[in-house]
């Protein structure tokens, strides 16, 4: 057994997947029934591709990773869920992350009742590398983190992420749902280097597809083939391999351009108030802000019909907000409304 594979829950390593009648045969068929399925067609009576094929050869080319190094799942959500549920024996096996970060792993630990390990961030958010290797132990099979950060707002070197997967024995899991407004670089085509990298992307941000529910996990085969038989077998739902096929035609880049030059103006707009205390550096499209009162400030912006993510709970958070960069017009309505507290209230 290789040292991945010798990380494997033994019940999911021996596991006989299920399988359909046109996973069994490929040839050319005209009339299918096999299914059960309704006979009538109105363009969704068939099962999708349980394998979305066709999706994995159009992300392969855009993100230059082979097809059989890519996972699709109905969000990102879908293959944190299955982190767990392929590596970590319930109720003994754990998972060290970073904090503040993304909730749902620690979400989704709970859930497959696994110890969570919280390694606060170091000062200005920094990777703390040393303290996240010494919160591992023999029962450390999964260790997350988040690059750029949610909600810091900053992107790692690659440099210092991969020294942490050379160290640690177990699956790093390398977060990049917001690596297009980022410029620090995606460590996707590094899945057949390290065999325990996973690297998680997906279109519900720069894409503009969150509706669509479609999240990517770039790893080696061996991985992919692991996700692909724990998931549910038809996880993505044929109206959105078809919208998403469709919606991939449209470039993005001149939206992700036009979002990270809205923040860095929103940022120095912000500096410029006595309310904000510190406007963090972001590699994303939101910006993580600390004013002098979080609360009053996120009830001032609820009355004008401004919704933001107050993170004013969360540690190392304390007063901050979590500003999502939106349309211009928007943008300009937040400003607006933070001055007239800055002015008025706040005074
Ligand atoms: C938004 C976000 C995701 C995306 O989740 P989906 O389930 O793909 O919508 C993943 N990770 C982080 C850190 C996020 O902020």
């Amino acid at each position: 057994m290789n040292k991945i594979e010798s990380l494997v829950r033994g019940n999911v390593r021996s596991l006989c997947p299920y399988s359909t009648a046109r996973d069994e045969y490929q040839g050319s068929i005209g009339v299918f029934l096999d299914a059960n399925e309704s006979p009538y067609d109105n363009g969704v009576n068939r099962y999708p591709d349980p394998h979305q094929k066709q999706l994995k050869a159009r992300l392969s080319q855009i993100k230059g990773v082979p097809a059989e190094n890519i996972f699709l799942g109905n969000g990102s959500d879908e293959a944190i869920d299955l982190m767990y549920r392929i590596f970590c024996e319930p109720g003994k096996d754990n998972a060290v992350m970073i904090a503040p970060s993304y909730g749902m792993y620690s979400v989704a630990a709970d859930i497959n009742d696994i110890e969570v390990r919280m390694v606060p961030l170091a000062a200005e958010f920094a990777l703390p590398k040393q303290a996240l290797l010494d919160a591992c132990d023999a029962n450390t099979k999964l260790m997350f983190i988040c690059s750029p950060n949610n909600p810091s707002g900053n992107a790692y070197e690659l440099d210092e992420i991969i020294d942490i997967i050379k160290t640690f024995p177990g699956i790093v899991i390398v977060d990049e749902a917001y690596v297009d407004f980022s410029t620090k670089g995606s460590l996707r085509a590094l899945v057949n280097e390290y065999e325990n990298l996973v690297v998680l992307q997906t279109l519900s941000k720069a894409w503009g597809m969150a509706g669509l529910r479609l999240g990517m996990a770039f790893a080696q085969p061996y991985i992919i083939r692991l996700m692909s038989m724990v998931k549910y077998p038809y996880n993505i739902c044929q109206a959105t391999q078809d919208a998403v096929m469709r919606l991939l035609e449209e470039p993005v880049d001149e939206k992700v351009k036009e979002i990270v030059e809205q923040r860095e103006s929103v940022a120095s707009q912000l500096n410029v108030f006595s309310c904000v205390k510190k406007v963090y550096p972001s590699d994303a499209n939101f910006l993580l802000v600390e004013f002098d009162d979080a609360d009053a400030m996120y009830e001032h912006l609820l009355k004008d019909g401004i919704i933001v993510r107050n993170r004013n709970k969360v540690m190392g958070c304390k007063n901050c907000l979590r500003l999502t960069i939106g349309l211009p017009e928007e943008n300009v309505k937040m400003i607006n409304s933070i001055s007239e507290y800055d002015c008025v209230i706040g005074k």
